[in-house]
């Protein structure tokens, strides 16, 4: 990864400017540029960690804490009826940006979006063997 700060670590520190609504020592949320509805906010490590897997688990844990907190006081603010919460992990999922970020986005009745199962291709036919071998697989790796 480059050792240039992203776009994100420059709304951070200031360097561009950023609507950030929520910030400690560890986690900030702005809200998203281009919003896909009033309020999206991202929640983001404030140190650049690329995948989610990079991330230490202490700041995971602030970052979830980030989203729960935030989630119904940004419903409260817009008077959203719903909120989806997503993370484009890794280029092929359509992450742009790398460092870390968790969508915050309010969500309307009738508004005309989908539910998470909109985002992935054309579903697999897996047979109940595979689904059994890709569990076994998943559990067993420490
Ligand atoms: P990704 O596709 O990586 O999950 O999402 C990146 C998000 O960052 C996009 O929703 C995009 O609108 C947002 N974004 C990109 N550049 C900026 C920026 O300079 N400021 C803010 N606030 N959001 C940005």
């Amino acid at each position: 990864m480059s050792n240039d700060p992203t776009i994100f670590e420059q709304i951070i520190s200031g360097e561009i400017p950023g609507r950030i609504v929520y910030e400690t020592d560890t986690v900030a949320a702005f809200l998203d540029a281009n919003p896909l509805a009033p309020g999206h906010t991202l929640v983001v490590p404030k140190e650049a960690h690329e995948r989610l897997d990079d991330l230490p688990d202490d700041v995971a844990a602030d970052m979830w804490a980030a989203v729960q907190s935030l989630t119904p006081r940004i419903e409260s603010v817009v008077d959203a009826d719903a909120t989806t919460v997503g993370v484009n992990d890794g280029s092929a999922a359509g992450q742009e940006v790398p460092h870390v970020h968790v969508h915050v986005v309010p969500r309307f009745e009738g508004d005309g979006g989908g539910p998470i199962h909109a985002v992935a291709g054309s579903r697999p036919d897996l047979s109940d063997d595979e689904m059994d071998d890709i569990a076994d697989e998943i559990e067993s790796i420490e």
